[in-house]
């Protein structure tokens, strides 16, 4: 079942090693099928080198297993919080990438400095707040996920597509698991941006207009950064 998107999902866990962002077997991609509403994961602590797209684990939206003999990323619970939380993503990525976990260990939102990040995220990237000892002792990355999504609460997760969660690290979403790779990648590039200029000039800004500026060209009605869509 979902064969095309175990295949999507298993590239997109690869392009994660690929691109840098895992070390060991740190991070996990799920693609959700909206029409089923089944979600396709990596399966939990399976090496790289030995996965296989077969290997990729379906579950439903209570997080439950439907099809495959691994056991389902320890994480499966806060993806399935976020699909249900925010009904236009298609793709989550959660890693241990340096720098934004840096970020997330420091406990600051990333703030939006430059191009980069105003292309891809409208936004500061935000961090959570601290989970309570409740949180922490009772349906652990369930809660994750309730943290992330009360931080979304004023915020929209189509433009301002990822998050830190507190001294853990960053997850990131798009329209499908590429997309999701995808800003976990830009994720991480700002983040170590964000760190070296903010050691050159801890006073450093960035005017609303450029932000608006950058944003909109690549998104919204009037884009017209790249080609043409047909
Ligand atoms: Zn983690």
């Amino acid at each position: 079942m979902l064969e095309t998107l175990k295949e999507k999902v298993y590239k997109a866990n690869i392009d994660l090693v690929k691109h840098g962002l895992v070390l060991f077997t740190w991070g996990n991609v799920s693609g959700i099928d909206r029409k089923s509403n089944l979600v396709v994961i990596k399966p939990s602590g399976v090496s790289y080198d030995i996965m296989k797209p077969n290997d990729m684990v379906v579950v439903d939206l209570n997080g439950k297993v439907v099809e495959g003999d691994l056991r389902p990323s320890s994480d499966t619970p806060t993806h399935v919080v976020l699909y249900k939380a925010f009904p236009d993503i298609g793709g989550i990525v959660h890693t241990h990438s340096t720098y934004a976990t840096a970020w997330a260990q420091a406990g600051i939102d990333i703030p939006n400095i430059g191009t980069t990040h105003a292309d891809y995220f409208h936004d500061a990237i935000p961090c959570t707040a601290d989970m309570t000892e409740e949180e922490v002792k009772g349906s652990y990355e369930t809660e994750t996920g309730n943290v992330i999504v009360k931080r979304f609460e004023k915020i929209n997760p189509i433009h301002t597509p990822g998050v830190l969660v507190k001294n853990h690290g960053p997850f990131s979403w798009g329209k499908d698991a590429d997309e999701a790779v995808y800003h976990a990648v830009v994720l991480e590039q700002v983040a170590k941006m964000a760190s070296i200029s903010f050691a050159i000039n801890p006073n450093l800004t960035m005017s609303p207009y450029l932000i608006e500026k950058h944003f909109s060209r690549k998104h919204g009605p009037n884009a017209y950064y790249g080609q043409k869509k047909k």
